[in-house]
């Protein structure tokens, strides 16, 4: 066998388009191309989506129903018929092999071709699905290799491809047989399978008992023949997580050097005094939880090192995250330093605001808000403070993040609800000082596989526990008939003192949408159905002071129910809250709904959450608002919404960063993840992996894959 070439060698060789591919014309390619295949290295990692196996000749006895079967028989019977209803032409044969009959059936034929070589007595290796409709078994458009006088064993040596063995089906081959399909790729294979290096470190090879590229990838397209079935529909084959390992390694390395990037910058290394946090601790009306203390803990050892700090909060909804980045906020005013606070909406950034605002003032410290919904003369205002350094702590929108946006000295970012944020805001305010420390918090809780690709680069706390006192929020999924009696329920709980939000999906009836309009229905509701209280209405479009009017009478208890749409999703917080009514339930991902169902169930009072569907919602909408009334751990329904709805979905359009992967698949493939994970971050740790000449293919790899998304110069 030839030595494997060097990895730049095989890198070279593989990056060649498919020109000189036998098979591969100038149209072909051009379709190829369109579908993201453009050199070999695209072919190899073109993965089959399932197998046919083809190893066993079967009885036709034992066909088995819904899978791909080969067996061989006597053609007993031909015969052409017309569908009485559609009038389509059906060729249909009946074969036989002794232990049993099937029929085959054609649909799309050519007639001439058809007769002459399907005729009574001739035998055939047959290859296709079986299915069953009434009494016999039947296979539409089966493969047919026919004997033409020789034995079974002679014919389907003559074709080695197609029999014998587990086959794999591709799954771009529009304008393409599998047969041929099959030729293009085993030709691709053979040639340059053998020349894929992999960059990966031995060591890491054989601790986790990983294939090496070349054999991983010629084993994944052509399965050996004694692999057992099961393993290959699963997808779990060594070969598969071999080249998924590989995938998600590089992925993780480079996360590690970006975090490792930082942690090496020099940052500002804050001394905790104590000077504010002691006071606002007496000051509060509760004691901190375990969990907060201790991620609290982890946050001011990260602030007070001399390198920038760059820490994740995951706590689920109302486990109390704010007040730790309060805490956190005094450590670096304590230091003389300003503090940035990020919030995704408007009513989200003014409620911090108010909150912090009250805790500041009685410190002798200053607040300031920044918003899109500002006047010109005031946000000037304000600006000029932030400059100055007037103002210690300054809560705002994205408008934080403009450029006319300058600090005395920022020392710590904080992002509320990262989710809703991309990795790109992150850069954006950490220019915004000399390496500040950055503190994101997110209460989507991201199923673990899907942070460590998201924030990979984030130390992790967790807030795991919620405050003392809280009763589950108890959820039910209704419908249309039910309607009456939620709203007398919520009814009863308002007579109480309690208070209530609806929310919906859109602010205005659009005419061809059948959406209950927040604003038609406020009126409804104020007029005919809860006249003896008071409504407020608050939705995007609304004007920053209106927004902010009746968000503070909510507060305070003077609007009992607030009819909204999801600007209160993320973040609101009024205890007295006690019931959420979500219409259009169906229409929230899972997610959502539980951020939004965060919103009640904040104090002691038992509460209620009430998902009314539409009354044409599907099944499947059905099942996923099942999941919300049997959990209320934001984990499980995360995991759940994943599942259902898959990674794009499940983070938006809106979540930048997230690596389209060839192979893996974050679902299926989380404990390959982690894996990979602890070895790439034991990697990025080893001072010998940026001089070691061992190391030279891995860190050139590393920079062939990230580009130059990493601002990795130093390793090269
Ligand atoms: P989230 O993590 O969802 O942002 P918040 O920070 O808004 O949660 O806190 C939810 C509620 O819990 C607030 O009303 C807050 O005052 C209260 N809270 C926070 N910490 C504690 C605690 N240790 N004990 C009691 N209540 C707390
Ligand atoms: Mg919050």
């Amino acid at each position: 066998m030839a030595p494997s070439p060097s990895y730049p060698r095989s890198r070279e060789l593989l990056s060649g388009s498919l020109e000189n591919i036998r098979g591969v014309g100038p149209r072909l390619r051009e379709k190829l191309a369109k579908t993201g295949v453009r050199t070999i290295e695209d072919a190899l990692y073109t993965l089959p989506h399932r197998y046919e196996d083809r190893r066993e000749i079967r009885k036709i006895a034992q066909l088995r129903e819904g899978f791909t079967e080969v067996f061989s028989g006597e053609i007993l019977a031909v015969n052409e018929s017309v569908t009485s209803r559609a009038r389509k032409r059906i060729f249909e044969v009946i074969v036989g092999d002794g232990s049993g009959q099937v029929a085959l059936k054609w649909f799309h034929y050519r007639k001439e071709w058809m007769k002459k070589r399907f005729t009574v007595g001739t035998s055939a290796v047959f290859t296709g699905e079986v299915k069953r409709f009434g009494a016999l078994r039947e296979v539409h458009h089966p493969d047919s290799e026919f004997l033409d006088g020789r034995s079974l064993e002679e014919a389907m040596a003559a074709d080695p491809m197609n029999f014998g063995r587990i086959l794999p089906v591709y799954p771009l081959t529009e304008g393409l047989t599998q047969k041929t399909a099959r030729k293009i790729w085993k030709n691709i294979l053979e040639r340059f399978a053998p020349v894929a290096v992999s960059p990966l470190p031995r060591e890491i090879i054989e601790r986790n008992q990983l294939l090496p590229l070349d054999h991983a990838l010629a084993r994944v397209h052509w399965p050996p023949n004694d692999i057992p079935a099961e393993e290959l529909e699963k997808g779990v084959e060594q070969a598969r997580r071999s080249l998924v390992f590989d995938e998600f390694f590089f992925l993780e390395l480079g996360l590690a050097l970006k975090r490792r990037g930082i942690v090496l910058e020099k940052g500002i290394p804050f001394q905790v005094s104590h000077l504010y946090t002691k006071p606002l601790a007496a000051m509060l009306p509760y004691r901190l939880t375990a969990a907060q203390r201790r991620v609290l803990g982890e946050i001011k050892k990260d602030m007070m090192a001399p390198h920038p700090m760059n820490r994740l909060v995951q706590g689920d909804v109302g486990s109390g995250k704010t007040i730790v980045a309060l805490m956190a906020a005094l450590v670096a005013i304590e230091n003389e330093t300003q503090v940035a606070v990020i919030a995704p909406t408007e009513i989200l950034a003014e409620q911090h605001y108010l909150q912090f605002q009250r805790w500041l003032e009685a410190l002798g410290l200053k607040t300031a808000l920044l918003c899109g919904g500002q006047k010109p003369a005031e946000r000037l205002e304000i600006l000029e403070r932030i400059r100055a350094g007037e103002v210690q702590l300054i809560v705002g929108t994205h408008a934080v993040l403009q450029e006319s946006v300058a600090f005395k000295r920022l020392g710590l970012g904080v992002i509320d609800e990262q989710h809703r944020f991309g990795v790109v805001q992150r850069g954006i305010l950490r220019k915004k000082g000399e390496n500040p420390d950055i503190l994101v918090m997110t209460a989507t809780p991201i199923p673990r596989t899907l942070s460590l690709t998201l924030y990979g680069d984030l130390a992790l706390s967790v807030i795991d526990e919620l405050p003392p006192g809280r009763t589950p929020i108890r959820t039910r999924v209704i419908g249309e008939e039910k309607r009456a009696e939620a709203y007398s329920f919520i009814r009863k709980e308002l007579e109480q003192g309690r208070q209530a939000y609806i929310v919906y999906p859109l602010v205005d009836d659009s005419e061809k949408s059948d959406l209950l309009a927040a604003t038609a229905d406020a009126e409804r509701l104020q007029q005919e159905i809860f006249s003896d209280f008071r409504l407020g209405l608050l939705h995007g479009r609304m004007k920053t002071a209106e927004k902010e009017a009746v968000m503070a009478a909510f507060k305070e208890g003077g609007i009992q129910m607030l009819i909204s749409t999801t600007v209160i999703e993320v973040g609101i917080d009024v205890p007295n809250a006690t019931v959420m009514m979500i219409e259009h339930a169906e229409r929230f991902g899972l997610a959502q709904l539980h951020q939004l169902r965060g919103r009640v169930g904040r104090g002691a009072d038992a509460s209620t959450c009430i998902l009314m569907r539409s009354r044409r919602g599907s099944e499947d909408g059905r099942k996923r608002l099942q999941v919300m009334a049997e959990t209320t751990d934001g984990f499980r329904i995360a995991e759940a919404d994943l599942e259902i709805r898959g990674p794009g979905e499940f983070l938006g359009t809106r979540q930048a960063g997230l690596p389209d992967f060839r192979v893996a698949n974050l679902l299926r493939d989380g404990s390959v993840l982690e894996l990979a994970r602890k070895e790439a971050f034991r990697l990025a740790n080893d001072p010998a992996f940026f001089n070691s000449e061992k190391y030279a293919e891995t860190r050139q790899a590393l920079l062939d894959r990230w580009g130059n998304r990493l601002e990795l110069a130093s390793i090269g």
